[in-house]
């Protein structure tokens, strides 16, 4: 009988595994590694096969800004403790506010008040920061210089997993199939055919969570499909890119990753825009067409015209190619971190599109739930309760 079982090998569940092994034994992780190959893939995907998430300090809910601060000033001591697994790229991130959006005001606001080191640009200094980017004379940013840039949420995982292991974390390769409620305490029974036994679980599985049937309370999530689109990075046009921060455009939402090495050896340039339009994704069939899809063609046309405006050194590029991924978003634009039968299954799920930069401070209020531990935190506790409770 193990003392907890962690539902989900994500950003959220691999912190929350991380944390609560500091705290106590019998911890188990259960998750599926990542396919190898998404189109024979038989089983569930997640929302953090990339190597390029941005971070920061600023944004305009204070309580997103907090968990990322605290997140933040947690992570060089993972990338040493993982036995040095690096995950964060101190890049910077500007933010460019459009006329008519308070975004960049509210988001320095709070900034701010934590103490985020940010400065504000007009469009001259912004060109003459950035002389890669073409910006209107009314462009308008918000500079964050240290501690924000973007991470690679793949390697932040085996970061995480690696200290969770040394503490003595049992990590399972498997899918849940379904969490239940014993008379002392829960059963998991796995894909794999196997049964687990805990006294708790805690259910971290982010986009997948509803539609796998592992919340005993319905979530009511909303569940996205996003298309971003990624450009070859080749050394003329990389030269020109020296110094490119992580980018967030008020206007349109867009968010542009610099140039970032992915495995295939290569360097790629992402951009992504969530739309009204996009995919609504609501059954297991849903998700798993979504992931094995190129996306949207109409996406790939609109982001790559809208990138080359914005940093005309694209224009050069030859490579394009797309990508697919799922967000999921709670009622209350924070995730749910709450007990759904009490004292035996918690939820901690929904990173409303940004849930990678904040993961490790959800994942230290999720471990302080379920250990019992005082919620001695910033964010109050109602705010992150499962809905109709
Ligand atoms: C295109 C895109 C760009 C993004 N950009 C940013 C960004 O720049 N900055 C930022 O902060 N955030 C960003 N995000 C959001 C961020 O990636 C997510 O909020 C984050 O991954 C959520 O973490 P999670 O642990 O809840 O979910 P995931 O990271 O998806 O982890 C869930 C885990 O659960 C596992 N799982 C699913 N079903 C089961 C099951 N039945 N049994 C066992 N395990 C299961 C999955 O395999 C997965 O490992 C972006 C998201 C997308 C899609």
């Amino acid at each position: 009988m193990h003392r907890v079982i962690v539902i989900g090998r994500g950003l959220i569940g691999s912190a929350v595994c991380r944390h609560l092994s500091e705290q106590m034994d019998g911890v188990v992780l259960l998750g599926p590694e990542e396919p190898a190959d998404r189109q024979t893939h038989t089983g569930v995907f997640a929302s953090h096969y990339d190597e390029g998430r941005m971070t920061r300090i600023v944004d305009p809910d204070p309580a997103w800004a907090v968990t990322a601060k605290r997140s933040i000033e947690r992570y060089a001591d993972l990338e040493a403790r993982s036995g040095g697994i690096p995950f964060f790229t101190n890049a910077g991130y500007l933010g460019i506010g459009a006329p008519g959006s308070d975004y960049l005001d509210r988001s320095e606001a709070v900034g701010r008040e934590l103490g985020a080191d940010i400065t504000r640009l007009d469009a001259a200094g912004i060109r003459q920061r950035f002389p890669f980017l073409k910006v209107p004379d009314d462009a308008d940013g918000l500079h964050e210089g240290n501690r924000a840039g973007h991470i690679s949420p793949r390697a932040m995982i085996r970061a995480q997993i690696a200290i969770a292991r040394q503490q003595g974390a049992e990590i399972v390769a498997d899918e849940a199939r379904a969490v239940r409620v014993t008379a002392n305490g829960v059963e998991v029974e796995t894909a794999g055919g196997a049964t687990l036994r805990a006294e708790q679980a805690l259910v971290a599985t982010g986009a997948f969570t509803d539609a796998c049937g592992l919340s005993p309370v319905d979530l009511d999530l909303r569940v996205f499909g996003r298309t971003v689109v990624l450009a070859r990075i080749e050394d003329d046009v990389m030269a020109e890119l020296e110094g490119m921060p992580t980018l967030g455009h008020a206007g349109t939402g867009a968010y542009i990753l610099p140039p970032i090495r992915y495995p295939d050896g290569r360097r790629y340039l992402k951009i992504g825009i969530g739309t009204t339009a996009d995919a609504d994704l609501r059954s297991l069939a849903d998700l798993t067409g979504w992931f094995k899809s190129s996306g949207s063609e109409a996406n790939r046309r609109d982001f790559q015209a809208f990138l080359t405006a914005l940093v005309p050194a694209l224009q050069r590029c030859r490579d394009w190619h797309t990508d697919t991924c799922a967000v999921a978003w709670t009622g209350t634009g924070l995730p749910y971190i709450d007990y759904a039968v009490d004292g035996r299954i918690a939820v901690a799920v929904g990173g409303n599109g940004k849930g990678a930069k904040s993961s490790d401070d959800w994942g230290w209020l999720a471990a302080q739930l379920v250990a019992g531990g005082d919620w001695d935190h910033p964010v109050p506790r109602d705010r992150l309760r499962l809905p109709r409770r």
